[in-house]
């Protein structure tokens, strides 16, 4: 992945601490032809979140704001991991359609990376010591407590531009309850297999059939790279598992024989050192008329397998969100645990909505 940003949105308070200041300058150094724009709040950048949604690819590639995350907490989730650790970013180099994040931020959803990094570790860190050992195993995992370090990002992502997720790993290699874990489209093993996360960090790649990927997942790696990632990570010391979402319905029952050829590749491409360690997850799509109304002005072939009004439904907690038909959602998931299961028996469902 390569980035030529033209403008970095600085924090004005970065430059009140020497920490903050010299991290942002080493992140700096690396896009030596970008305008640099003081700016009073990372959130509050009307040129850039107000921006067209039809220049949507050029915003992200081109802007990269830089700020200071306040209000380091950490929220219990039980899904993904027992916690969602505070983020060290937000926002993506990559340019998912059915992206969340970008529902909640808007305009493209720019990438703004935290510098005040060692604070958001030691605030983890807390975290997980005054949570102490954790007694009981859950699916989030049998010994240690999970934070969720990626949930607003894609940290392999932001790898490229700033050194952040290494030095979150590196922090909870050495963390006594904690362990770290983080979804991903992108793959960066050059980075990755020169840390030792000494089997602290669980990577989650992100995967679905690359038939709908190459119209959906815009900017992320090819599928078979994700897989062949795996082989190479796990073999470095870290845990890696897959998360088969968003599953998109799409074109009859091609989605199905799809997911099955994919389950058959990962079947033939994985080393059994991989198989032995493996879990999942699995999610349908959700999606959002507005979602739906930004994505037809940049990518509206891709939104022709989002975008299904006959099949999709408010959620019941949420009703700006849409879901597929509870019934049918039922149904279908069924199904595709069990043919999961005749797939990969050795992959088991860690949880699935
Ligand atoms: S990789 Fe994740 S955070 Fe990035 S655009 Fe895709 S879904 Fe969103």
């Amino acid at each position: 992945m390569k980035f030529d940003f033209k403008k970095i949105y600085v924090q004005r308070s970065i430059y009140s601490d020497f920490i903050w200041r010299s991290n942002a300058e080493n992140i700096i150094r690396r896009f030596p032809n970008a305008e640099i724009v003081e700016v009073e709040s990372h959130w509050k950048i009307p040129e850039l979140f107000e921006a067209d949604a039809s220049d949507w690819m050029r915003t992200k590639r081109e802007s990269l704001v830089l700020g200071i995350k306040s209000g380091l907490s950490h929220t219990k989730n039980g899904r993904s991991a027992d916690f969602i650790a505070t983020s060290n970013s937000n926002g993506c180099l990559s340019s998912c359609q059915y992206c969340y994040v970008a529902r909640r931020k808007g305009a493209s959803n720019p990438l703004t990376v935290f510098v005040n990094i060692e604070e958001i570790a030691a605030s983890i860190c807390r975290h997980q010591k005054n949570m102490g050992a954790k007694l009981e195993p859950n699916q989030c995992d049998e010994h240690f407590w999970t934070y969720d370090i990626g949930c607003n990002a894609d940290l392999s992502a932001d790898s490229f531009v700033c050194d952040n997720p290494g030095f979150l790993v590196r922090q909870f290699a050495s963390m006594e309850f904690a362990k770290a874990t983080f979804a991903t489209k992108t793959v960066n093993d050059d980075y990755w297999l020169n840390i030792d996360a000494k089997g602290k960090t669980r990577i989650r790649y992100s995967l679905m059939p690359q038939h709908i990927a190459r119209y959906v997942d815009i900017g992320t790696s090819p599928i078979s790279e994700r897989i062949a990632s795996a082989n190479k990570l796990v073999e470095a010391g870290y845990e890696v598992h897959f998360s088969f979402a968003p599953i998109i319905i799409y074109e009859g029952e091609k989605w199905k024989s799809d997911w099955h050829d994919l389950w058959t590749e990962i079947d033939d491409n994985l080393t059994d050192e991989v198989k032995r360690q493996l879990k999942c997850e699995a999610f349908f799509l959700t999606h959002s008329s507005d979602l739906h109304d930004i994505n037809m002005q940049w990518n509206p072939k891709g939104e022709e397998f989002l975008w299904s009004p006959e099949t999709q439904v408010p959620k019941k907690t949420q009703p700006d969100t849409l879901v597929y038909d509870y019934q049918m959602r039922r149904r279908e998931l069924a199904e595709f645990s069990e043919s999961l299961n005749k797939y990969l028996p050795y992959c088991p469902i860690r949880y699935s909505f």
